[in-house]
Formats: C-alpha cells, sequence, structure tokens
C-alpha cells in the first residue's frame, strides 16, 4: 500500500491509480496497443472531433471498462470505492469511538520496540467487546501480520484506509463487503505484538500511505 499511495496524489490520479493496482501490466499494454491503433487511423475531418480524437477518446472509455472488468475486485465495490474517494477526508471529532463508551489517550509518536514509534490509538476493553466500523467503508484486507496480528482495513471518505488490529477475532464480514458506521466488524482481543498486554484495539488511520493521528479525528464523546 505505502508503494501505491505514497507522494501527494490527488484524488483523479489517486483512483486511477486504485484501478490500475492489480492490473497495471496488462493496462499499459493495452494502451499502448490502442493509442497506437489510434494514431495510425486515417484522419477525416468532422464537425466537432477530428475521427482520431473520437477515437482516442472511446478507446480511454472502453480501457478503462476494460480495466474495472479484468479487476479482482468486484465492480460494485470498485464503484463504490471510487465514491468514497471522492469524499472528503474525515474532519476534527466527526470519527465515532470503534470501541463505543470505552476512554482512549492520544499516544500518537509514543516509543515502541524496535526504534518504532507508535501511530494509532490504543482502546482498551476486554477481550471479545465489539469492535464497530466508525465509518461507512468497504473492506480492503483482512490479514494476519506479525506486528498487528488479526487485523481488518478498511477504505473510507478521501481514500483513507482505517485499520483496526489485534483482533480476537472477525465479526460476519468479507473481503470487498461494504460496511455502515456502527456495523460490529470484529472483537477486541490482544493477537500480534499485543499478546503481552492486556486486550485493546489498536486503530490506526493511513492517508497517501502515512499514518495520520488518529486522536483528534475520534468523538471523545462516543
Ligand atoms: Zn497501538
Amino acid at each position: 500500500m505505502n508503494v501505491y499511495f505514497s507522494g501527494s496524489l490527488n484524488e483523479f490520479s489517486g483512483c486511477l491509480n486504485y484501478f490500475c493496482v492489480k492490473t497495471r501490466n496488462f493496462i499499459c499494454l493495452l494502451m499502448i496497443c490502442l493509442l497506437f491503433c489510434a494514431f495510425t487511423y486515417t484522419p477525416h475531418s468532422s464537425p466537432m472531433f477530428s475521427r482520431n480524437t473520437f477515437i482516442i477518446i472511446a478507446l480511454f472509455f472502453l480501457t478503462m471498462f476494460t480495466m474495472m472488468l479484468v479487476n479482482p475486485i468486484p465492480v460494485r465495490a470498485q464503484l463504490q470505492i471510487a465514491k468514497l474517494w471522492l469524499q472528503p477526508l474525515p474532519s476534527a471529532n466527526s470519527l465515532p469511538n470503534p470501541v463505543p463508551k470505552q476512554r482512549f489517550i492520544d499516544t500518537w509518536g509514543a516509543p515502541r520496540g524496535g526504534g518504532r514509534k507508535h501511530e494509532g490509538v490504543d482502546i482498551f476493553a476486554k477481550r471479545g467487546t465489539p469492535v464497530v466500523s466508525n465509518i461507512d467503508g468497504v473492506v480492503w484486507k483482512m490479514e494476519n501480520n506479525r506486528l498487528g496480528g488479526t487485523s481488518v482495513w478498511l477504505i473510507g471518505a478521501g481514500g483513507a484506509f482505517h485499520y483496526y488490529t489485534h483482533l480476537h477475532k472477525y465479526a460476519d464480514i468479507q473481503l470487498y463487503q461494504y460496511v455502515k458506521q456502527g456495523q460490529v466488524i470484529a472483537y477486541v482481543g490482544n493477537t500480534g505484538n499485543a499478546r503481552t498486554t492486556p486486550p485493546h484495539l489498536h486503530y490506526g488511520i493511513y492517508v497517501n500511505g502515512k499514518a495520520i493521528n488518529p486522536y483528534p479525528l475520534l468523538n471523545k464523546k462516543s
């Protein structure tokens, strides 16, 4: 993800980048072939566009359409993600607590093992406490990684990635499913490098491949 979304991408290139992620080589080849055909076509005059311009535009849309169809992500989810991407990023105090009513403090940047810094918020709660999605979003990834243990990534407004980790287990969710704000997605645990700590949710937000502090965005009263 850090590779795909690094730098300051605007919304359009972000969307385009997203659509290309899984099929980049195929798309490049297709584009080159199609543009070659378009440019070598004999031109004819037309009142609005030259025939070549028309063909290039048509091929562009055809390519976009093909990209969507060959992408392993279901088209429905692709469209939902594109729509989310065009919405503004979350603002201060706008996100509900993913573990409702549980207190948390700002530990952004606190030192962690291996010279790392804390890139999120820890919300402590009993094992098995439901974790709710605090956004409308699409399930981007469900994985078991070394640091986080059982983890869920959601993609939400503005193309921000929301990371819920150290989970005990998942709720009834599937990859690329659309989840509504307030829907239970998992349960609090202490998997990954949290196995020696009390159960808690580590919640992180990533924008353009970089972690941002979720604390100012979370509503402390929820
Ligand atoms: Zn943490």
